[in-house]
């Protein structure tokens, strides 16, 4: 593994410039598709940390002041530049994530709908009006921002998920605290130099790059108002409760295991498609991917057969590009990531599993010290075993054969996890029973990555979301804004009720 790049750091963005680092803590950063250390991301120390709070309170005090009308030009400068270079920031992504540039894309478009979104927030964050609710009296709602919000993101979508949060949290007039992943830490610096040229004011985007003491940090401050979290359940459920305890409003978006159930009926052509395109897109690496498939039979052996056709035509490379050709599926995040995924299909065959194409040892020809991990199909897969209960979070697609609906349905409902599922079928009885009757928050009915669109909101049930706030949508609005009602009158002799000190009523 080579170190060529030992003295490039990349630093946080905090009141409006870049701040390089004084912590002396680092952590490394790599080309996962090569496999070498291309920069060192700084690690915040206490004092960064209280810098980056202090500027992010100090950037809310001048933005909360903005009109509506002014608020929105950043927004829309921001939405236009977003789009304009995008290009640049998918190479970015590509560069220290893996995911093949095209894939890159579509997370920073699904972004960018959040942003489009975003710009119509005067008529989300407008309040409520009822004259004369009492004879004289009128009452009436005003939305106002919390103040300094802090967003904490994962690795795998180290632009969507920032997105997710960080427009409307803006738009609403608060001032935000990103803590990105520190495996992808440059494209969070690249959003705030865009917006910073979008016109919003220094401090109402700050980046602070760190670890858990920088996570704790914001977990910790009398001044960060809330905490926005996506990534892996254990941390989630840390985040959602010390949070919690510190009085925080508090949406904390954890891990999956997402099924597909494939009835009979199904068309398997299009069915095996999904599956792959599901499984093994961005390598796995996704909360909504699919890596459960339960066959309702008679279906399996045929739908393996076609899956397994398939898989042998999937090409695996440089996410970036090799000889000219952007391939399928790029590298996993790091080696120990890569490592992991391999030790479950290690866990997977000894309980009893058939592995039926193997992507472990897999190496690409002339990156041969990069993460990859070639796709694998599971058959047989024990749902006793850890392979089946647990995330896994790499290209790795189980099949597991049931005898009917119901067990497949049983089967999600038991899983501790409720992020997304999918079911494909012809039946539109079954589909309408299935979208009744599963325990899980998003739904495909023959889409297999169901991922909703800007205004709705996104979030999954029971250990993939901690506390009722899910992402963007009018959700995100609600999250990001403190109601205040008010009863307004304007005595005069007519309406005045002289003393009564009984309770007000209508
Ligand atoms: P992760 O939980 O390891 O890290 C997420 C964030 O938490 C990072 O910023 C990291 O620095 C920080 N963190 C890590 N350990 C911490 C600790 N001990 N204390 C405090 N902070 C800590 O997740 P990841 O590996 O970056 O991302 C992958 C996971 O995210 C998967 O489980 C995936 O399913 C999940 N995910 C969920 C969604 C969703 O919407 N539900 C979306 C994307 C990813």
């Amino acid at each position: 593994m080579s170190t060529s790049s030992e003295n490039r750091v990349i630093g946080h963005w905090i009141a409006g410039a870049h701040r390089a680092s004084t912590s002396g803590r680092t952590a490394p950063v790599y080309n996962p598709a090569t496999g070498s250390v291309q920069a060192e991301v700084a690690l915040a120390d206490q004092a960064e940390i209280d810098e980056a709070i202090a500027a992010a309170e100090a950037g809310f005090r001048v933005w909360s002041g903005f009109s509506i009308a002014k608020r929105q030009t950043v927004l829309f400068a921001f939405r236009e530049l977003l789009n304009a270079r995008k290009q640049e920031l998918a190479h970015i992504i590509t560069a220290e994530h893996g995911k093949v540039v095209s894939d890159a894309m579509g997370e920073i478009l699904r972004g960018q709908e959040v942003v489009e979104l975003a710009t119509g927030f005067p008529h989300l964050i407008k309040g409520a009006y009822s004259e004369n609710a009492s004879t004289g009296i009128d009452v009436y709602s005003i939305k106002q921002p919390l103040g300094v919000v802090g967003v904490i993101s994962p690795f795998n979508f180290p632009v969507m998920v920032p997105l997710w949060f960080a427009p409307i949290a803006i738009a609403a007039g608060n001032a935000v605290v990103l803590k990105p992943s520190e495996k992808d830490p440059s494209a969070a610096l690249w959003l705030a130099e865009l917006w910073q040229e979008a016109g919003l004011p220094a401090g109402v985007f700050t980046v602070l790059q760190g670890d858990k003491l920088a996570v704790d940090g914001l977990l910790h401050s009398p001044v960060v108002q809330s905490i926005s979290f996506v990534g892996s359940t254990p941390i989630a459920q840390y985040i959602y409760e010390t949070a919690s305890r510190n009085g925080k409003r508090v949406q904390a978006l954890g891990g999956a295991k997402n099924h597909m159930l494939v009835l009979p009926d199904a068309d398997l052509d299009l069915v095996a498609d999904q599956a792959v395109n599901a499984g093994f897109g961005a390598a796995g690496e996704r909360c909504m991917a699919i890596s459960v498939v339960l066959a309702v039979e008679p279906v399996a052996d045929e739908l393996i057969a076609k899956v397994t056709e398939r898989i042998a035509k999937l090409r695996i490379g440089n996410g970036a590009g090799q000889d000219g050709v952007e391939p399928d599926m790029g590298p996993l995040i790091t080696d120990v990531h890569r490592d992991k995924v391999s030790s479950y299909v290690d866990i997977a065959e000894a309980d009893g599993a058939t592995v039926v194409v193997d992507g472990r040892g897999f190496t690409v020809p002339g990156h041969e010290d990069g993460f990859f991990f070639g796709p694998t199909l599971l058959d047989h897969v024990p749902t006793s075993s850890k392979a089946y209960t647990e995330e896994i979070f790499g290209p790795v697609l189980s099949v597991v054969r049931v005898a009917s609906y119901d067990e497949g349905l049983a089967l999600i409902n038991s899983g501790e996890f409720g992020n997304g599922t999918a079911i494909f079928t012809n039946d539109g009885g079954a589909a309408r029973r299935f979208q009744s009757e599963v325990q899980v928050g998003m739904i495909g009915i023959n889409v297999p990555i169901p991922v909703p669109v800007a205004y709705h909101s996104f979030g999954g049930w029971k250990k993939s979301l901690f506390g009722d706030a899910k992402a963007y949508g009018v959700h995100g609005f609600d999250f990001f804004t403190r109601e205040k009602a008010i009863t307004s009158r304007w005595l005069d002799p007519a309406t005045h009720g002289g003393i009564n000190l009984g309770f007000p009523q209508n």
